[in-house]
């Protein structure tokens, strides 16, 4: 009778042992709609819709369309993306903002460069993409060991995705800015509540190439600016093409007037092909010369300041969250 008695305290035990754990999973796994601000620890148990082997996307490559799930895509972009070489939590943010931004992008329609794929390798339309054999032949004798560095961070953050209103976000992200980021709105037409203004911590010794000089002679100047903006006025002395500078409070240039023709900080950027909207620039003996500052839009997660906020010791989750702001880490079943 005593044994009997025994047993079943034992097993009460045991059941409330196992409810309380199982009450304490569930706490602990933060839903799209908790608006908790903690980060999520890496490999939480998910449903299994939002794990990234369930998902599978259609990815365009060199113009062919191939079926693979989100892991096998995300790996791909990794390599092409981001310097394996980086900080484990530098990746980690990388996969976390790519997964991001490409279920960002199919659930509003996709590109229509592609109507019968979800993404593209092209970097200029969705993500860089290359295969483990490509990557292979660049990193030479490190290829094993940085395939499977690229590959855990993938696993690692596996389905963590980047919310705002329970909603992927998008989750942008470029080299390295010049001691901040820039909010959307400066370079892009909308502001964004998740793409503002945020610290950078990128310095010269961190950064390769992290100050660049661009020349052009008046005559090239002239040539791109007319291909691009062919209503600009660039007649008369050099020193009078370029007009008006506007600064943002991130130091960036917002907009700047060329040839009577106001263009953003960014567009300049692209038409002269700099490194960066953060530029100075001088006219001198029929030349213009472009001091410039740090590399790509400025806008999201910069990579390089991602690499050394994992030096000091944060993790992906607070990487992204630092770089998007007002936002939470968890998972999306879309
Ligand atoms: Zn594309």
């Amino acid at each position: 009778m005593k044994q009997l008695l025994r047993i079943t305290i034992l097993l009460i035990g045991l059941i409330w042992i196992l409810a309380w754990a199982a009450a304490g999973r569930f706490d602990d796994t933060p839903s799209a709609q908790d608006g908790s601000e903690s980060p999520l620890p890496s490999g939480e148990i998910t449903a299994p819709g939002e794990r990234d082997s369930a998902k599978t996307l259609r990815v365009q490559i060199q113009g062919e369309v191939q079926e693979m799930d989100m892991g096998t895509y995300l790996l791909g972009v990794l390599r092409a993306e981001m310097p394996a070489s980086f900080e484990e939590e530098a990746l980690k943010a990388q996969a976390i903002a790519a997964r991001t931004y490409t279920l960002y992008r199919i659930r509003g329609g996709g590109s229509a460069n592609h109507l019968d794929a979800d993404t593209c390798d092209d970097h200029t339309c969705c993500k860089a993409y290359i295969n483990a054999e490509q990557a292979a032949a660049n990193w030479g004798s490190m290829a094993v060991y940085y395939e499977e560095k690229l590959a855990r961070a993938v696993s690692e953050t596996d389905g963590e995705v980047i919310l705002y209103d329970g909603a992927p976000i998008l989750a942008v992200f470029f080299s390295s800015a010049d001691g901040s980021t820039q909010g959307a709105g400066d370079v892009w037409m909308n502001d964004l509540p998740y793409l503002q203004k945020v610290d950078s911590p990128e310095t010269e010794e961190l950064v390769p190439n992290y100050y660049s000089v661009a020349t052009f002679t008046a005559a090239e100047f002239k040539s791109l600016v007319l291909a691009a903006k062919p209503d600009a006025d660039l007649s008369g002395s050099p020193e009078h093409w370029i007009k008006d500078i506007v600064r943002n409070d991130s130091d960036y240039v917002a907009s700047v007037t060329v040839g009577g023709v106001k263009l953003r900080g960014n567009d300049l950027r692209t038409i002269l092909s700099l490194r960066s909207p953060s530029f100075t620039v001088e006219c001198k003996d029929n030349a213009f010369t472009f001091h410039v500052t740090g590399y790509g839009h400025g806008v999201g997660m910069s990579q390089y300041g991602a690499n050394i906020l994992a030096k000091q010791g944060l993790s992906a989750e607070e990487i992204v969250q630092h770089y998007f702001s007002n936002t939470t880490v968890g998972y999306y079943d879309g």
